[in-house]
This record gives structure tokens, sequence and C-alpha cells, in this order.
């Protein structure tokens, strides 16, 4: 068996056996950010389909030589708004909508009768750098997406304090959590809440997490 398989059942068996929701099950995107195609090809011989994918060139030149394939493909990086059509057009999931002018950009792009999945990423640790909104523009982001009608608002994505303290890192997470359970009391299309990477997934799910996104504890280091 090659070690990507067997990365990607172990991880698989471990998000089962603790996972703390009882109504879902927690899915797994393969980061492949950084990863040769090679890689994504032993991947799907494993069995899994579901790819992040950061930056937007690089993708579409993996999407064009994997086209044989059946595959999910989730965006995750920081979205350039003069790349919203290439997103849209290339991407079944989107988990970093952070402001009005992306969604409506990514919604005007989207054919009659194409749906988008997304989240909207939210800047959790309120570190300037990083992108994402603050929790109060979260509901207006919302509702604004909810009335557009090719995107589904699917939920919420986060990157943590880049910590080993697991006591913030569960603060967020728990934080977080509770934003999504208000949310999901008020629009019927969200079930996800998107966090946890190599370093924290474990912690994530513990703290309500139902997708995770894993690069290198699958594929290795990445380029
Ligand atoms: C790179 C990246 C990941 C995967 O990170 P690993 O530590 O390799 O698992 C997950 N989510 C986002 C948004 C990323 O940019």
């Amino acid at each position: 068996m090659s070690l990507i398989k067997k990365n990607i059942l172990n991880i698989i068996d471990e998000l089962e056996q603790n996972n703390s929701q009882k109504d879902s099950k927690v899915r797994l995107v393969a980061v492949s950010k950084g990863q040769g195609q090679e890689k994504i090809l032993e991947a799907l011989k494993s069995g899994h389909n579901i790819f992040g994918e950061n930056y937007l060139q690089e993708a579409i030149d993996k999407q064009k030589s994997l086209t044989n394939y059946k595959i999910e493909w989730h965006f995750i990086g920081p979205i350039q708004s003069n790349k919203c059509k290439l997103i849209a057009e290339n991407f079944s999931w989107v988990h970093s909508v952070d402001r009005i002018k992306v969604a409506n950009k990514l919604n005007d792009s989207l054919q009659e009768k194409t749906l988008l999945n997304v989240c909207m990423q939210v800047n959790i640790s309120n570190e300037d750098s990083k992108s994402g909104l603050n929790i109060n523009e979260i509901d207006s982001l919302a509702k604004h997406i909810n009335n557009l009608d090719k995107l589904t608002l699917r939920g919420l994505m986060a990157i943590p304090t880049n910590t080993s303290n697991d006591e913030i890192l569960r603060n967020e997470y728990n934080q977080l959590k509770n934003i999504y359970e208000d949310l999901r009391k008020k629009y019927a299309s969200i079930d996800t809440l998107s966090m946890g990477m190599s370093n924290d997934y474990l912690l994530a799910i513990e703290n309500g997490a139902n997708l995770v996104r894993i690069g290198s504890k699958i594929f290795g280091k990445r380029k």
C-alpha cells in the first residue's frame, strides 16, 4: 500500500473514532497545494476524490491534466476579485469568501442552474495579517449570500492562531462553533464547519468541526 493511501486511511479512521457530531460524518478535504500531480493520482487510486487548492493557476494546471477523474475541487485560498470568474467555473466549493464584492462576482460568473457551495472565512484569531471576516460582519454577509441565487451558503471556515497552545485553540473553535450553531438556526442550507489542518484536526473535530482540510499529513512536505 502506498504511503499516501495509508495516510488517508489512517486519517479517515481517526476522524470516525473521534467525531463529536452525532448527526454527521467528518468530511476530509485533501489539500494538494504545492504537491505534484502524481501525488493526487496516488490519492485518487486510494479512493479519495475531494481536493483543496489555494492558488488558482496551480489548481487549473492540475485540473487540466486530471479531466478523466471525477474530482470535487475546493478553493481554500485568499481570493482576488478579478479571479472570481475562474474560481467559480473551476471549483464546486469555495471556503474563503470574506466580502460582498467577492460573493457578488462569484454569483455573477455562474451560468444558469449551476450552484456553488460557499463558506464564509472568519478571522477568528483576530490577526490583521489574516484574511477573513471579523465576527461582527458575519451576519450581514450571510444574509447577502443567502439572497444570491447561484450561491449555496454552507457554513464557516477558519484558520486558528498558529500556536500549539490547546487552550487558545479550543477557545477559538468554540467561539466559531457557537456562531455556527446560531447561523444554522437561521439558514437551512448551513451544514459545514470547516476547521482543522494537519496539526490540529483532532482538536478541531473534538470541538465541533465537521470538515477538515489536511495537506502535509497526507502528502508530506510541500514543494
Ligand atoms: C495549506 C492549507 C491547509 C493544509 O495545511 P496542512 O498543515 O498542510 O494540513 C488547510 N487549509 C488552508 C486554508 C491552507 O491554506
